[in-house]
């Protein structure tokens, strides 16, 4: 298996004193739209476990790691919403927890320090140990993350303190899932799973509904739902690192589906993403189409296995340039720019395909007006960069689509083609073209000052990546010269470049 090896994390579940435990609420948090890692999700306070932690005074724990996690936890609740759960110290004010938790910010003192010094300590038995989740390998970055139900303690008040987060808030934990079912907002499986077993109450057999999936024990969860209506399947994928997976989406109703880029080779892959299939069919749904939204086999590796599997008689629709230029796979349904896929069911779903040309010539994005989704394919992606490599990547193209994607109202949500779903659009569409329109103007710069091939030029402007990514940033140099060509800035004679 490749991808990162998930690091260890504690997240914690606030309950607020004296709720209803029939309607129990809970302190949610939404991630800062800065940050890497799932920036704008609405998610539970945590974070990664710090060497620290083992040196903490943690009463009643069964085991040394299950102390060290609960250590963590109570760290990270501290640090971003200010709620102190330790003992010993009862007595102190509002006034001393701000100046600890400044002690703390500022690393006059650590948290085992700290905790020592106030002759304070923790006692698991304030942490309801609900399970253990691992970020699947299609992330970047993974955690392997053990979640505690916490009540807030008496005259404590949580408040958002830093800035990795956004906002935060108590809510039902059944208002925040129902936010959820109505596309406001954007979340991973361990936070919905949190608010579903919550919202059906305080129940003696909740922390045995916590542990009902399997996924709660550590095994990996295949269907990802950041978003109704759109199952996230990563199968993995000899694509280009940092990405070890394409997403696989099935974008459903309560009577029909897409399948959408079904793009691994490999057999075990190809198995497990049938099965799920087969679940959705089992369901009372007919799968529609098989949609590709580009040539690249990353992205269609798995089209005919899928289609042999389901028996052959569902339509592959593509764009016609990408039909054109299909060779093992045939295309049954072009797709055109503005052509709707409508899909019946409850509740519908409506998708706009837009041509979008740049990372390929055919390639497609669709949108969901309705939901603020736009499916982006390799034209954004949630983990990794995007290649542009002539003659089938053209950087002006491919500009042009950013600029065309950026226009469209409300979105609120990215389905890449690679890695999680992007929870702040325009942030990220707005990265993605200034980056490339920096990237332009220090290629000018270099060409101006002498460099006259894209070997020349990478060496002088690619200072940030490593050399085994030189051959491939020639490709991407290559794309950003035809276009400055175009733009009448430099000229090349005989593959040598030279300002205009
Ligand atoms: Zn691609």
């Amino acid at each position: 298996m490749t991808g990162v090896v998930p690091k260890d994390a504690a997240a914690v579940i606030l309950l607020r004193q004296n709720t209803d435990p029939q309607n129990p609420e809970i302190y949610w948090v939404k991630r800062s739209d800065k940050l890497a890692f799932l920036g704008g999700y609405h998610a539970f306070p945590g974070g990664q476990i710090d060497a620290g932690d083992a040196e903490v005074d943690v009463r009643n724990a069964p085991d040394a790691v299950t102390a060290v996690m609960i250590s963590g936890a109570a760290r990270e609740l501290f640090e971003e919403l200010g709620v102190l759960v330790t003992h010993g110290g009862e007595a102190l004010t509002k006034g001393q927890r701000a100046s600890l938790l400044d002690d703390l910010e500022s690393g006059r003192m650590s948290w085992p320090a700290l905790l020592k010094h106030y002759e304070l300590y923790l006692d698991a038995n304030d942490f309801t140990y609900v399970g253990r989740w691992v970020t699947p390998p299609f992330n970047s970055r993974r955690f392997d993350t053990w979640f505690f139900l916490v009540n807030c303690p008496p005259k404590q008040e949580p408040h958002v303190i830093v800035g990795e987060l956004q906002e935060g808030e108590w809510i039902t934990a059944s208002d925040a899932y129902g936010r959820w079912l109505r596309d406001e907002v954007v979340a991973v499986p361990p936070t919905l799973h949190a608010l579903r077993t919550i919202a059906a109450g305080l129940t003696p057999d909740l922390v045995d509904r916590f542990f009902s999936l399997n996924n709660a024990r550590g095994e990996i969860a295949r269907r990802i739902t950041f978003r109704p209506n759109y199952i996230c399947f990563p199968v993995r994928t000899p694509t280009r690192p940092p990405a070890t997976h394409t997403c696989c989406y099935l974008i459903h109703t309560s009577k029909e589906m897409l399948i959408v880029d079904p793009g691994s080779p490999h057999e075990d892959e190809q198995q497990a993403l049938a099965e799920c299939v087969d679940d959705m069919i089992a369901e009372g749904r007919r799968v529609r189409a098989i949609v590709i939204t580009h040539l690249h086999p990353d992205h269609i590796a798995g089209v005919n296995v899928l289609l042999a599997h389901l028996g052959g008689n569902i339509p592959v629709a593509a764009h016609a340039d990408t039909a054109a230029a299909l060779t093992d796979i045939q295309v049954d349904e072009l797709i055109a720019d503005g052509d709707v896929i409508a899909l019946d069911g409850d509740p519908p779903v409506n998708l706009k395909a837009l041509h979008t040309p740049g990372h390929a010539r055919g390639h497609l994005c669709f949108h969901d007006a309705d939901r603020g989704a736009l499916l982006t394919g390799d034209n954004i992606v949630g983990v990794g960069s995007v290649l542009i490599d002539p003659p089938e990547g053209n950087m002006r193209e491919y500009l042009n689509s950013l600029a065309r994607m950026r226009a469209l109202p409300n979105l609120s949500v990215l389905f890449g083609g690679h890695g999680p779903a992007v929870a702040a659009p325009y942030r990220k569409i707005d990265e993605y073209i200034s980056h490339r329109l920096e990237r332009e103007q220090h290629i000018l710069q270099a060409v101006r000052e002498g460099a006259t091939d894209p070997k020349q030029i990478v060496a002088k402007v690619y200072t940030d990546v490593s050399p085994k990514a030189y051959a491939m940033a020639e490709r991407a140099v290559l794309a950003h010269l035809d276009k400055l060509r175009e733009d009448g800035l430099v000229l090349v004679d005989n593959e040598i470049w030279a300002p205009a």
